[in-house]
């Protein structure tokens, strides 16, 4: 971003709600908001000039107090199977990624919330980079943005997915902002089965999101007990199991045919046992659950090691046995390190107060 529009207002942050009350507050009507939506998000246009539906003196003050300005892209890459990345620069010293991943029918993204990420599961290398800072609503739906223009109109990015660089329930205003922007008709008009937020077990945030974002939801479970869980995923020393999986069973009343997704990383030796499968069978018996196995992707650095096919596949038939919908995410992206957990981009670490920031986080949600 340039000088000049760093003291401008970025539309990007608004989402309709947001917008109107922007336009009012510059003495507009309300319905300027979703004008400007389409003309951003529908039609691609970002110069307030070529607005042809605003008034003259509107087009000028937009001109004059405000931009539209996304983040800009550093470095672009192509998998042999069609999958891209992205890095994209924020700020200062701040780089994250964004992965899209086409499907014969669909056509998937990525999404970034945080720039680093302030929790430490011990599996993901996202973790090892530390924490930075949150994305403002226009860097999160800056990155759809950015890549669906890349993509150019014969590759429609129909899904996104929160499951990039950080934890989105840390993020919460943003990340809601930025998805109801890709859910909104008049923007990206994503259906709310098609945006899907993952997290790794934020409990009041979650419920907080069950009142007010209704999106598709998946958990970050990778163990069925919590002694595993405290090592996999720290923050379960903070909300275990049995305040996770309440806060899932009160998402999923949101509707009758509703259910919750669980992620499982697949650690040789780790998680990955018949008594495992067994365990998580139990575990999530009476909730409307599917599972999803993540065969784990290693990186430098990494102290586990990806569970073998055939094991992988033997616990997918226990749990499919079980009566638990289970399928395995299929690696992608992995020859331009895009897949699950590797994602890095470039984090200026304010390793210092990394633990300070972590902890003000879960106070925050917590009050
Ligand atoms: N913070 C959010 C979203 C980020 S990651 C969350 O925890 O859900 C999206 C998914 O990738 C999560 O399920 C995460 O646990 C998983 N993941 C992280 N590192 C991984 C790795 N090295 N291999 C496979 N999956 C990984």
């Amino acid at each position: 971003m340039s000088e000049k529009e760093m003291d401008k207002v970025n539309l990007l942050n608004f989402d309709r709600k947001g917008m109107e009350a922007f336009f009012v507050e510059i003495g507009e009507k309300p319905f300027r908001a979703t004008q400007l939506l389409k003309w951003i998000y529908q039609e691609g246009i970002s110069d307030f000039a070529q607005m042809t539906n605003l008034s003259k003196s509107l087009r000028n003050y937009l001109t004059e107090h405000c931009c539209i300005s996304a983040p800009e892209i550093v470095v672009e890459q192509n998998a042999s199977d069609g999958t891209r990345k992205w890095l994209l620069q924020m700020n200062c010293d701040n780089r994250v990624e964004t992965v899209f991943i086409p499907e014969e029918k669909r056509g998937t993204l990525c999404v970034s919330s945080q720039v680093g990420c302030a929790l430490a599961c011990t599996f993901c290398s996202t973790a090892k980079q530390g924490f930075n800072r949150n994305l403002t609503t226009a860097e999160i739906i800056g990155q759809l943005y950015v890549a669906q223009n890349r993509l150019g109109s014969d590759k429609k990015i129909t899904n996104v997915v929160m499951m990039g660089m950080g934890e989105p329930l840390l993020n919460f205003d943003n990340v809601v902002a930025a998805m109801n922007l890709m859910m909104d008709d008049f923007s990206y008009g994503l259906s709310k089965r098609r945006v899907t937020l993952s997290t790794s077990g934020v409990v009041p945030a979650m419920y907080r999101l069950t009142e007010e974002c209704d999106v598709s939801l998946a958990v970050s479970l990778h163990a069925a007990n919590d002694a595993l869980r405290d090592v996999l995923v720290p923050i379960n020393q903070k909300y275990p199991l049995k305040e996770l999986l309440a806060a899932c069973r009160e998402n999923a009343k949101i509707s009758p045919h509703r259910t919750v997704t669980f992620e499982y990383v697949m650690l040789k030796g780790i998680n990955d046992s018949d008594s495992d499968a067994r365990k998580l069978i139990k575990l999530l018996k009476e909730m409307p659950a599917k599972i999803n196995l993540i065969p784990f992707n290693p990186f430098p650095e990494a102290i586990y090691e990806c569970s073998s096919s055939e094991t992988i596949e033997r616990f997918r038939s226990i749990l499919n046995n079980g009566g638990i919908v289970t399928t395995t995410r299929k690696t992608r992206g992995e020859d331009i390190a895009a897949a699950c957990g590797q994602l890095v981009g470039k984090v200026a670490d304010k390793s210092r107060r990394h633990l300070k920031l972590a902890q003000q986080a879960a106070r925050e949600i917590a009050k």
